[in-house]
């Protein structure tokens, strides 16, 4: 039974997908004008845990996720520049130059990050047109306005708004740090902005739409919580699963999601709503506008695997902040190093690939451990247990390393550190020529010789082991 916390009714419930075996999962992707900094990646590591635990548990999954390159602006408060624009203005790149670049970088990172791909993934200018019908459904249906900023959503019209909101939560007028003039409620966002008067935007669009009093057609774009509604509702119906995000976009992306949603079709958008908490930098946010952001490129120039981040990120529950130090990453990538280490120990016997779950277990102790492992992940997620028991398992002289390498290859399916693919680190040549030479000196009775040559083999950091099928090395543990 697998259980996660539901943002929508703040409680852990069972998950109940809405069709048998297949779960729709929609996650908010990245906005392409910047690096995506190590922060926004505990939340995809966080979303594909998620993934994986479904796919563990036997639920065929897609999903989608979307890639906004337009529309997301600087302040939640539908004022500032748009963030594409502006990193266009900075790059002296054009809107779409930006993107691309951005995007392949963002690829780049989950790839090495062992994030499995989106079924999907649905560009937020290839939807304008699905965007304007939206919004024109909501104004046929009464919850919009007009005024010189933009076509807003009324959410006095709702009465359901904030869904997602604490109980005890109330936006009062002028709570919010900025209010666009003519906003009704300081909870109405925009659905489509118009260009500002004079500036030419590289992104830009004709709609139904021009500012109270204009006489010619003003261009404009769509507001960003519209591109999430589309595009889930698109290709995953109306209620889908799951739809997932960083903490914060519960209070307004998220919450005006389900506005739109609610309002144009009169259901709920989806049934699970999970939110991954903040990295945190010595206590505070990890975010682009606090400088305060490191990338995946600054970790590997350190000498770090990306999977060593991976690691450190499963170390902590995604619902608890996680604080990152060079220190803690250290710790993890010394784990992951001694996890491939005892997995290249344990390895010895020939797999054969594919290994069926049925042939996976043949004692009762094999079959404790993935009953144990399947509580901890079923338990909203728990890694941090599921890590802790894999140690158990690594160090347990009870279970044959047959058994022992099946579960590791097993869990790994959620773990996603690659177990499958470590392959022994190469024996340099200098060394492979050394084990020879040792070999030939033993060959001729010259024992003390050999014995100086396995003690310079040693200082080299390997370990000569004379086996049935001859002598060979091994890295000095
Ligand atoms: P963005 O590209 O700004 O839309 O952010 C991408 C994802 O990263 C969103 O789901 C955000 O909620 C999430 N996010 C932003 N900052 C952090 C952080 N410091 N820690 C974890 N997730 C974050
Ligand atoms: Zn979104």
């Amino acid at each position: 039974m697998l259980r996660l916390y539901n943002t929508l009714g703040r409680r852990k419930e069972v998950f109940k997908p809405i069709k048998d075996r297949r779960v729709g999962l929609y996650t908010c992707g990245p906005t392409v004008y910047w690096f995506a900094h190590i922060g926004n990646l505990r939340t995809y590591i966080f979303e594909d845990t998620l993934k994986r635990v479904l796919q563990y548990n036997g639920y065929s999954v897609k999903h989608v996720m979307n890639i906004t390159d337009v529309g997301h602006l600087t302040s939640d408060a539908d004022t500032g520049e748009d963030k594409l624009e502006k990193g266009a203005k900075r790059e002296k790149k054009s809107v779409w130059e930006i993107a691309k670049f951005y995007l392949w970088h963002f690829k780049k990172d989950i790839k090495d990050l062992n994030i499995i791909k989106p079924d999907i993934w649905i560009r937020a200018t290839k939807t304008i047109r699905e965007q304007i019908n939206l919004i024109k459904i909501l104004e046929k249906k009464g919850y919009t306005y007009i005024i010189k900023d933009g076509v807003y959503f009324d959410t006095s019209k709702l009465g359901d708004y904030g869904r997602l909101w604490p109980k005890k939560m109330k936006i009062k007028g002028g709570a919010r740090v900025e209010m666009v003039k003519g906003k009704k409620q300081p909870t109405d966002f925009a659905l489509w902005k118009f260009s500002p008067p004079g500036a030419k935007r590289q992104m830009e669009w004709d709609s139904p739409w021009s500012p109270p009093g204009s006489h010619h057609k003003v261009k404009g774009f769509p507001g960003w919580h519209t591109e999430c509604v589309v595009m889930s509702i698109k290709e995953l119906g109306i209620p889908f699963d799951i739809h997932c995000g960083g903490i914060d976009h519960i209070l307004i992306h998220h919450t005006n999601e389900i506005a739109q949603a609610e309002a144009a079709y009169g259901k709920l958008m989806a049934n699970y709503w999970l939110h991954g908490e903040f990295l945190t930098v010595n206590g505070g946010k990890m975010a682009k506008s606090k400088r305060n952001i490191y990338i995946l490129e600054d970790i590997s120039k350190r000498g770090f695997h990306p999977l060593a981040y991976r690691y450190l990120c499963l170390g902590a529950r995604y619902r608890s902040k996680l604080n990152f130090s060079w220190k803690s990453l250290k710790a993890s990538q010394m784990s992951l190093e001694n996890l491939y280490q005892k997995v290249m120990e344990i390895r010895e016997v020939p797999q054969r690939k594919n290994l069926q779950r049925s042939d996976l277990c043949k004692t009762g102790l094999c079959e404790d451990y993935r009953e144990k492992f399947l509580k901890f992940i079923n338990d909203d997620l728990n890694t941090p247990r599921a890590l802790a028991l894999m140690w158990d398992l690594i160090g347990d002289k009870n279970i044959s390393k047959k058994e022992k390498f099946g579960l590791l290859l097993d869990f790994d399916r959620v773990f996603g550190f690659g177990l499958d693919k470590i392959r022994k680190p190469r024996v340099p040549k200098k060394i492979r020529e050394m084990l020879e030479l040792r070999e030939a000196y033993r060959k001729k009775g010259g024992f003390k010789e050999a014995d100086r040559v396995r003690k310079m083999i040693r200082e080299a950091g390997y370990q000569v082991e004379d086996t049935s099928k001859g002598p060979r090395v091994k890295p000095l543990n």
